[in-house]
């Protein structure tokens, strides 16, 4: 757990008794966490961004995809993607009977598509498991394909209304500046940040969901990573980082991930190919996606291992369980190229 510096505003506050919505916990972060919830949950009723799965109606279901599409991949992004799938798949078991090539193609550009076939795997899972119902579990849930903490803990939290706490990049931020009074957050520290968050989520399930939602639309809009507008901040008088004088923060740094001519872009061409024709093309169109030969079939071979793509005895290649245009493409996939 980070160190607590004194100074901090959160940690020193005191009151006689706990706020409605508020409990003491032996250990936690702070003595009394209420004072964040209460700022931030009003300003988060005042300012929060309209994003689809946010919407009255939103069913755990559309929480999930929403989840898994924006694991990295940014909210302008994701919103149309998110509502164009939601209208074709509006249950799990809708998207489970679709087939792995029409996923693909839906995802679009979201990027890492993987995702996309462990989404249709955890969709076929609770369709087949769950009765079509997304688990309000958390064993349940971290049992699905592609769940891993966080998602599961979003689902509780946004898709249940439940007291859950969530830890993603902008909730480590704003903890790390608000509470800790650091710069940043540093390298993640599983059991220690979801011990912080915890520490600071109001008792009740409704109000504690709305300030985990709150918590991360303040680092995502406000409390950035490299301009935080403090001016603006509903927490400003009470930030342990701007108390403490804004001291720089000097751990380690993560590097800028880059894009252009990573095989991640070179996958992305390949795969444009594959999602753009009706059926299966011939390595002469892979070809013209990438310059770089020795690259493009690294690629090749790396969207086969993860059966993104199949090769057919014929040569050619497709998105997978995708047959050609007359429903004979050759005799069916091959192991390798
Ligand atoms: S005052 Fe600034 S550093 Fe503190 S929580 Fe707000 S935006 Fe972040």
């Amino acid at each position: 757990m980070l160190r607590m510096r004194s100074g901090c505003p959160f940690l020193e506050r005191t009151r006689p008794g706990p706020l409605p919505g508020s409990r003491r916990r032996r250990g936690t972060l702070c003595g009394v966490p209420a004072a964040l919830p209460e700022l931030l949950v009003p300003w988060f009723d005042e300012h929060a961004r309209d994003l689809p799965w946010r919407r009255p109606g939103t069913t755990p279901w559309g929480v999930l995809v929403s989840e898994f599409m924006l694991q990295q991949t940014p909210v302008s992004r994701v919103a149309p993607i998110w509502v164009e799938w939601l209208r074709r798949w509006p249950r799990p078991s809708d998207l489970a009977s679709a087939g792995q090539a029409d996923v693909l193609r839906a995802w679009g550009k979201l990027g890492y598509p993987r995702r996309a076939l462990r989404l249709h795997a955890a969709a076929t899972a609770i369709a087949e498991v769950h009765a079509d119902r997304v688990p309000d579990d958390l064993d349940a849930l971290l049992a699905l394909p592609g769940v891993g903490p966080y998602t599961a803990r979003a689902v509780l939290a946004f898709g249940y209304r439940r007291r859950a706490a969530v830890v993603d990049t902008n909730i480590r931020r704003v903890i790390a500046r608000a509470v800790h009074g650091a710069g940043d957050a540093g390298p993640a520290r599983t059991a220690a940040d979801l011990a912080d968050a915890d520490a600071l989520l109001p008792a009740d399930d409704p109000t504690a969901a709305r300030f985990s939602a709150a918590l991360m639309e303040l680092g995502a809009c406000v409390c950035t990573a490299r301009r935080p507008r403090c001016a603006t901040c509903p927490v400003r008088q009470r930030c342990a980082w701007q108390a403490a004088g804004r001291p720089a923060y000097t751990g380690p740094v993560k590097p800028a991930q880059r894009f252009t001519g990573t095989d991640r872009q070179v996958r992305g061409r390949l795969l444009d190919v594959l999602r753009d024709a009706p059926g299966p093309v011939t390595r002469a169109a892979l070809d013209a996606a990438w310059h770089d030969a020795g690259q493009r079939d690294r690629c090749v071979l790396s969207l086969l291992d993860d059966r993104l793509v199949e090769q057919f005895a014929d040569g050619r290649f497709a998105l997978p369980g995708e047959s050609g245009p007359s429903g004979a493409a050759g005799s069916g996939p091959s192991d390798r190229p």
